[in-house]
């Protein structure tokens, strides 16, 4: 680390569970987060302004007016271009120091294996069950530890799911496929802006602990936030023994 990076860590580095050698994996590590939306934003920010190496970000949509109220990546003046190049942009004033690859595509099968392949770490940051499918199976198949968030009106959740033990419940078992999961979007159901700030800030934290090997993480346990009446609990996830994703081989 040089001078500037020291002194631009420096708050990390006085933390006894982080220190040189905890900023120093962060600055040599890979995050690759799916969403560039109201979860992404925040997770995207914290990672940055923390200084994690790489960072590639996903999102195939453009930036909405209806997406300013909680999408603290973008601005007004980004209203109808790229999401992705609107996240580079704030990032980049943020850190210049990390690398970000900004990809403007809806990431499928083979490409998602692909960029799970060359990440530390994943941060599901998505909307919808499909994207939250597939990235379960991709970091199942390569061993990477999965940051999963979701929010809805005033309720959120985060859990983690570190592929790297073999006992790790997944995405899966705990919604299984072909339920009655249908997507819920704010577009017709509403968020709470701070709620999807808490979310992303929640994940980033645990993606930077999983980087660091830091603390505990919410490994195999999800994390449930009522926002409107301040409530917060925890419980425990079991591997589903039936499981059909997490027991193929
Ligand atoms: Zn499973």
């Amino acid at each position: 680390m040089n001078d500037e990076q020291l002194l631009r860590y420096s708050r990390h580095i006085l933390l006894p569970e982080i220190g040189i050698e905890g900023q120093g994996k962060l600055i040599g590590s890979h995050a690759l987060i799916i969403g560039a939306g109201g979860l992404g934003s925040p997770a995207a920010l914290y990672l940055t302004a923390s200084g994690v190496g790489t960072l590639t970000l996903c999102d195939n949509d453009t930036v909405d007016l209806t997406n300013l109220q909680r999408q603290i990546l973008h601005r007004t003046a980004s209203v109808g271009t790229n999401k992705v190049d609107s996240a580079k942009a704030t990032l980049a004033e943020i850190n210049p120091e990390v690398r970000v690859n900004s990809l403007k595509e809806k990431v499928e099968s083979e490409r998602l294996l692909e960029l799970v392949a060359n990440a530390d770490v994943v941060l599901d940051c998505s909307d919808n069950f499909a994207t939250r499918y597939a990235l379960n199976r991709a970091c199942i198949k390569l061993k990477k530890p999965l940051v999963s968030g979701a929010a809805i009106r005033f309720a959120g959740q985060v859990a983690v799911f570190d592929f790297r033990h073999e006992d790790s419940p997944c995405y899966h078992c705990l919604y299984p496929e072909n339920s009655e999961n249908e997507d819920t979007r704010c577009a017709e159901m509403g968020v709470f802006a701070p709620l999807v700030g808490i979310i992303g800030s929640l994940q980033a934290a645990e993606a930077l602990k999983l980087l660091m090997e830091a603390g505990t993480t919410l490994n195999g346990k999800l994390l449930l936030i009522d926002a409107l009446h301040s409530g917060l609990r925890t419980i425990k996830l079991s591997r589903d023994a039936k499981c059909p994703v997490c027991n193929s081989p």
